[in-house]
């Protein structure tokens, strides 16, 4: 899978062998963690993209609603679960701190957002680098640091990956989307949609407006590779 690439609820849980109810995964593999993210307005979390897409800032989440918290909203996000084991903050906040000491590599993150019912796009690896928690409405929250794997720039030649350096905003996906009707642009396939670049990022193309994205399927996001290079 590469980032940009459109898939279903069902493909997302196919694609990591899990059936993923919960946002945040820690460790969902021996060598990574999996994150859900939304940007949509209503999203349960305040999670947002800076640095001109290459670093995400993700919040923690609530403890879980029950008979004995009926208001997660108004207490603090937990560090830990009443029987004494780490939350999901708990354990990726400490992973965060573990880096920060030098003591471990980074957590690699897959990173998945919803941009619409039903609809998800793969974001691509983040390293995990810091953790804080801060107040936000008169409780204190999680907030995760997560950047761009250089390794997705590094590693490869790959237009796709390199065009990817930089996350395409939710508000530019969703327009896009609406746009080419959840279609591929050229051949109408609703199937392995992709946000395609139209001028590559390599050759100074932006990720930061619709007019420079287009849905194109697996197919044809292929065949325009192939003509470019
Ligand atoms: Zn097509």
């Amino acid at each position: 899978m590469k980032p940009g690439d459109v898939i279903s609820y069902l493909e997302m849980c196919s694609e990591e062998g899990a059936n993923l109810q919960r946002g945040m995964n820690f460790h969902l593999r021996s060598n990574y963690s999996v994150i859900l993210m939304s940007l949509r307005p209503g999203a349960p979390y305040a999670d947002r993209i800076e640095a001109d897409g290459r670093v995400l800032i993700y919040e923690g989440h609530d403890a879980p609603r029950n008979a004995t918290n009926p208001y997660p909203k108004q207490i603090d996000q937990p560090m830990s679960n009443p029987s004494g084991t780490l939350t999901q903050n708990g354990q990726f906040y400490q992973a965060a701190t573990s880096y920060k000491k030098g003591i471990k590599g980074a957590e690699l993150i897959k990173v998945y957002e919803k941009i619409h019912s039903g609809i998800w796009v793969y974001n691509g690896i983040f390293r995990l680098i810091e953790a804080w928690q801060e107040e936000s409405n008169n409780r204190k929250v999680f907030k995760f640091r997560l950047e761009l794997s250089d390794k997705l720039a590094d590693a490869n030649t790959d237009r796709e990956l390199v065009d990817h350096n930089r996350l395409i905003p939710k508000e530019v996906k969703l327009e896009v989307w609406r746009r080419d009707k959840g279609r591929c642009v050229i051949c109408g396939s609703k199937d392995n949609l992709h946000f395609d670049h139209i001028i590559p990022y390599s050759k100074g193309g932006s990720s930061l407006v619709a007019e420079n994205i287009q849905l194109l399927c697996a197919r044809h996001n292929i065949a325009k590779k192939d003509k470019i290079e």
